[in-house]
């Protein structure tokens, strides 16, 4: 006899639900539905890079994903130039990031998840769905939404972001497995090119390419998109004190104080009168999840930043988001009945949290090389020079074809054992 087809819902509509989305709905014994909470599916912010692997993965879901990141304005970044900011050497070329063959792209944020929407039927798009609670009723999962209403679901995947509500239901309320100040706050400011190359200077924007400048206490970004019309400018420090709302505004003494060993340097002046020029900004503390016990319990599991929200160091937190969707998306595909949902999420456990864990904490470390707090390694050009490229290396090699065969044999394994 056939098997009725399984029911999943996605909870959130950020990245990695709209992903993930696209990689069920190729799943013909899946019926899926994804709720968003908010009126309408919207990304806050301005770019957002994608490196390599995680072009590789979008490139195992979006059936066209060239042709949907050409659409979104994606721009390749040829390289990335790394720079001392602040000190002594400031100035000085720490190394240039190549991207030969293999390059990172920066892209719009709402133009991404726009065009990673595109292909997904309307009838399973459902906003102003907001969770409130998942019940267990029998074999069933039971969604609570904010408006009164309930549906129920045999697997429930919680894309809802890092004050995720499905996270609580799969690893319990407790303080220590809750997002976190991480140490760190920044704040993006996106501007025409031809201001940024006014007031920052010409010879930077002569390439597609990004900079960073890494100093005393803080760290300075800027790179082109939108098909090269806006820069956007990054900047990111080291957070004493992380104000509870997790906001400040972006005052004059705020940024003085930060970059007062900078000034004497080539951009931090020019970076400044930029972020002042608005009048409104804000510095926003960048938060984390420092530890995860579990991805999944029964029939639900979590994605994106629910599972792992990182800090933007290492610009991954969208990428592993698409590896997860690849990953649910391959087991997803071969179970043959909601029993074995159980046995597919373990596996995806299995084989993401130790990634998204590694990434976590290289980020976060690597934050703290790149404003200079790492004790051993300083504003020491030659030591950053060593020290500062390899840390991509582990985030940029995963072999996705790999890593869904890893995924495929541990769930393989899990039915067996649950058989015997
Ligand atoms: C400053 C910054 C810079 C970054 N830069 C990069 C980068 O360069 N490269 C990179 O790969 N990553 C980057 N990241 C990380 C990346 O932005 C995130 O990892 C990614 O956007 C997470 O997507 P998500 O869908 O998991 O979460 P979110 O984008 O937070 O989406 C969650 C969605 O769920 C909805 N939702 C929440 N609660 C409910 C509910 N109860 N019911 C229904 N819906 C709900 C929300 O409305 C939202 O739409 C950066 C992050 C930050 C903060």
């Amino acid at each position: 006899m056939s098997q009725p087809n399984i029911r999943v819902a996605i909870i959130g509509g950020g990245l990695a639900g709209a992903t993930l989305a696209n990689a069920l709905i190729k799943v013909s014994h899946v019926d899926l539905d994804l709720f968003e909470s908010a009126p309408e599916f919207t990304e806050r912010g301005a770019a957002i890079g994608l490196t390599s692997n995680a072009q590789r993965a979008l490139d195992q879901i979006l059936p066209s994903m060239k042709q949907s990141l050409d659409k979104a304005g994606a721009v390749s970044m040829n390289s990335s130039r790394i720079v001392l900011g602040s000190g002594p050497d400031s100035g000085s070329l720490i190394f240039d990031l190549a991207g030969a063959g293999d390059p990172g792209i920066v892209v719009h944020r709402a133009s991404l998840l726009r065009e990673i929407l595109a292909p997904l039927p309307e009838e399973i798009l459902h906003t102003s769905k907001e969770l409130s609670e998942i019940r267990t009723q029998g074999e069933e999962l039971e969604i609570r939404f904010q408006d009164g209403s309930s549906k129920y679901f045999d697997a429930i995947i919680g894309a809802d972001g890092i004050f995720s509500k499905v996270r609580n239901y799969v690893v319990g309320n407790s303080g220590e497995h809750q997002a976190s100040p991480a140490g760190f706050w920044d704040c993006r400011h996106l501007i025409p090119l031809e201001k940024a190359r006014s007031v920052i200077g010409d010879q930077f924007f002569e390439l597609d390419r990004q900079y960073g400048w890494i100093g005393d206490n803080a760290f300075i970004m800027h790179d082109v998109l939108d098909n090269r019309t806006m820069v956007q400018v990054v900047v990111s420090a080291i957070e004493k004190d992380p104000p509870k709302d997790r906001k400040r505004p972006l005052t004059k003494e705020l940024l003085t104080e930060t970059f007062s060993n900078w000034l004497d340097g080539p951009i931090a002046k020019g970076v400044i009168d930029l972020l002042l020029e608005p009048g409104d900004l804000k510095a926003y503390s960048q938060w984390e999840q420092k530890s995860t016990p579990n991805y999944a319990k029964g029939h639900v599991c979590i994605v994106g930043d629910a599972a792992h929200a990182t800090t933007p160091w290492q610009g991954s937190g969208a990428g592993l988001a698409i590896e997860d969707a690849v990953i649910l998306g391959h087991l997803l595909s071969h179970i043959k009945a909601k029993d074995d949902l159980t046995a597919a999420f373990k596996a995806y456990d299995a084989v993401r949290r130790p990634r998204g864990q590694r990434v976590i904490d290289s980020s976060r470390e690597t934050g703290r090389i790149l404003c200079g707090q790492n004790r051993e390694i300083g504003l020491d050009p030659d030591k950053l020079r060593e020290l500062v490229p390899g840390r991509w290396g582990f985030i940029m090699s995963l072999d996705i074809h790999q890593h869904k065969q890893d995924a495929l044999e541990a769930m393989q394994a899990i039915l067996r054992t649950d058989v015997e």
